[in-house]
């Protein structure tokens, strides 16, 4: 079910569970400003979710609430990660789902990094 991304912060969501190190992931990098690991369930050969480390609903909050710093150090990540990943040169996609009509589904922002293959349109028709 989508989530409401102007709703409250919940500290009890999965990736809130995941950074206090309550339910494992198979991290790939972690700095000062994010945590990144891979999708559970994955929808393309590379499929890593980048994690703000503050308690951020979605872009929306973030956005609004977030310092410069979180948010300069939230965005480096998501690069650094990519090209740890090699994605550059072939390319890749970045995903930011927001509330009911994005159908996100974790009320802690992240970001979809999706690479490995050709992704093809952005939406279907
Ligand atoms: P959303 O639809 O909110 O943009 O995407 C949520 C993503 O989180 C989905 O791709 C889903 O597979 C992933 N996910 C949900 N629960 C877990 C989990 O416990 N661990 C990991 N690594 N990924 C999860």
């Amino acid at each position: 079910m989508p989530i409401d991304a102007t709703a409250p912060y919940d500290d009890n969501n999965i990736f809130a569970k995941i950074l206090r190190g309550e339910i494992p992931n198979k991290t790939v990098y972690e700095d000062e400003w994010a945590l990144a690991f891979h999708d559970i369930n994955p929808q393309a050969p590379t499929h890593v979710l980048v994690i703000p480390k503050g308690r951020y609903v979605s872009w929306d909050d973030f956005t609004r609430d977030g310092s410069d710093a979180e948010i300069a150090g939230f965005i480096k990540a998501v690069g650094i990660v990519a090209r740890d990943l090699g994605l550059p040169a072939p390319g890749y996609r970045l995903l930011a789902n927001i509330g009911g009509h994005g159908h996100q589904e974790v009320p802690h922002l992240h970001v979809h990094i999706f690479g490995g293959k050709q992704m093809g349109m952005m939406l279907p028709r």
